[in-house]
């Protein structure tokens, strides 16, 4: 350390006093807020877990502008509680069955913590050695655990990259995809491109083959069935990718799903990446929610195939623990990233860069400035170990087994798609709607009957559940993993299901 003393706090450090990082009111409003967060997990079944504001309810009840004098935390957070709280939807409620779940946990927690505790803006190696090299290292952890093949591994040819969300990750892939592409065959036949999917793909493919100037002609999202669960067929991509190439076009990206958004269906990766190698295609591999099921040996199967791919990314902040945000994303050949991505400012010229012997990740996502994401991650898996992660899962995995079984007990249900992971999709069944001479079951009215189902549930604020359309079936979605969830949560929501499907469909007129 030379001449200089760091190894010892400076006595007098009255300096940062009443700054805005005074030390002695951080230590002490933190203490507070430490109980107030966890009082708001102790109380959080209190709430209707939909918030049942109304549209401009916050406007009335704070203040035109800002205050210009100091405001103490314990009004600022009396406010939170008035004001705030009741707009939220609680999504760490364990009767939160909506969408995917965003499970927290105290690790998650902790480590969000620590990330905003240095603030690095971590965006090459020199500018904080240690988020960058935690991130490697984790990345590789997490890559092991979900038995990645080494290509995609640091410690093999490949590597792993944090980013904020699945739409970043598919920016950057695609984007590498697209200059690998149109580096053999000329920038000028960028309207020849073309990106496959299926129609249960998520949105974020279209999206992104916009954002980086795919026509949006050249999207194709294959149709699925129910007969082969909504999953992507390799027979109709191999047919629709060889019509393309009949008409001139280049086909070039293909996104695979591991645990569609709709109904967690997985598309077969093997067969799928077969027929992207015969065409020269770059392969992503979207496992948003269902890639974290994968580090337990028993799910491991649906990523089987993944060495085909190019790249495969899950995000961690879905059914992780891990706090909001954090999507994992490994490639398989990071310079094909880094062509695409990299910048070259002279502010950030460093010996360390051009030694080429670290990681700089700027190079590797879109923005400059990143957080140092690792740091939590690192929290959650230290904290809870493999055999508990996967535990957690598990018992994530059982309770929706259990409300599919629920779900299987009463003959007016049916379960839609065979349940993958944790997410059970099903609904009123148009046989159950015909029976009970509500209408004649056709698919319009079977639909209404199933959302209006749904509205009620909603409304009772007990649970909060959401829908999908499948095949045209509207279904009702219940996705367990809130980490607060137990059995007796999940069997309560079956009770306001079944309650308010007597309202609709009484047993007696059976
Ligand atoms: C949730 C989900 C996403 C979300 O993307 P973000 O960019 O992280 O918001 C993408 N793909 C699938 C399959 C999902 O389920």
């Amino acid at each position: 350390m030379g001449s200089l003393n760091f190894d010892h706090p400076q006595e007098n450090n009255s300096a940062h006093m009443s700054g805005p990082l005074d030390l002695v009111e951080l230590r002490r409003q933190g203490h507070m807020m430490i109980d107030f967060i966890t009082d708001y997990y102790q109380n959080i079944e209190k709430h209707p877990v939909l918030s049942q504001v109304q549209p401009g309810y916050l406007k009335q009840r704070l203040p035109e502008s800002a205050p210009y004098n100091p405001e103490p935390i314990e009004t600022i957070l009396r406010d939170v509680q008035d004001h705030i709280v009741p707009g939220l939807t609680h999504w760490q409620s364990p009767n939160h069955f909506a969408y995917f779940p965003a499970t927290i946990s105290t690790a998650g927690f902790l480590g969000e913590m620590l990330t905003t505790c240095f603030n690095v803006v971590g965006f090459n190696w020199m500018a904080s050695p240690a988020a960058t090299e935690l991130e490697t290292i984790v990345m590789d952890w997490l890559g092991d655990m979900l038995k990645l093949p080494n290509s995609f591994l640091f410690s093999g040819t490949g590597g792993g990259v944090l980013h904020g969300s699945t739409h970043e990750s598919v920016v950057c892939t695609m984007a590498a995809a697209r200059d690998q592409i149109l580096s053999r065959i000329g920038e000028e036949n960028i309207g020849k491109l073309v990106v496959y999917g299926s129609d249960q793909t998520h949105s974020v493919i279209q999206k992104v083959s916009q954002i980086v100037g795919i026509p949006s002609k050249n999207f194709r999202a294959i149709e699925t069935t129910i007969s082969s669960s909504f999953t992507l067929s390799p027979e109709t991509l191999r047919l629709t990718v060889c019509s393309d190439m009949k008409a001139g076009l280049v086909p070039f990206y293909l996104c695979a799903t591991v645990g569609t958004t709709a109904t967690t269906a997985v598309d077969p990766l093997g067969p799928l990446c077969d027929v992207a190698k015969d065409y020269g295609m770059w392969v992503h591999v979207d496992a948003a929610y269902a890639g974290s099921a994968c580090i337990c040996p028993e799910f491991r199967q649906y990523i089987d195939g993944i060495e085909g791919a190019n790249s495969f990314s899950f995000n961690a902040q879905k059914w992780f623990f891990t706090a909001l945000d954090c999507c994992c994303l490994w490639v398989k050949n990071p310079s094909a990233l880094t062509k695409s991505m990299s910048t070259d400012l002279e502010v950030l010229r460093n010996k360390a860069s051009e030694s080429k012997r670290v990681v700089d990740f700027k190079d590797w996502q879109i923005a400059l400035t990143r957080r140092f994401r690792a740091i939590k991650l690192w929290l959650v898996l230290r904290s809870y170990g493999v055999a508990n992660l996967r535990n957690f899962l598990r018992s994530h995995v059982k309770m929706a087994k259990r409300f599919e079984g629920l779900v299987r007990t009463d003959e007016r249900f049916e379960v839609v798609v065979p349940r993958n992971f944790a997410l059970v999709c099903f609904r009123i069944s148009p046989s159950a709607i015909s029976k009970a001479n509500l209408t004649p079951s056709d698919e319009k009215c079977v639909n209404e009957v199933n959302c209006k189902l749904l509205e009620a549930i909603n409304g009772s604020g007990w649970v909060y559940m959401t829908h999908a359309v499948v095949g045209g079936m509207y279904v009702l979605r219940c996705a367990i993993g809130a980490s607060l969830t137990e059995e007796k949560h999940v069997a309560m929501a079956w009770k306001v299901v079944q309650e308010h499907v007597d309202a609709i469909l009484p047993l007696t007129m059976y």
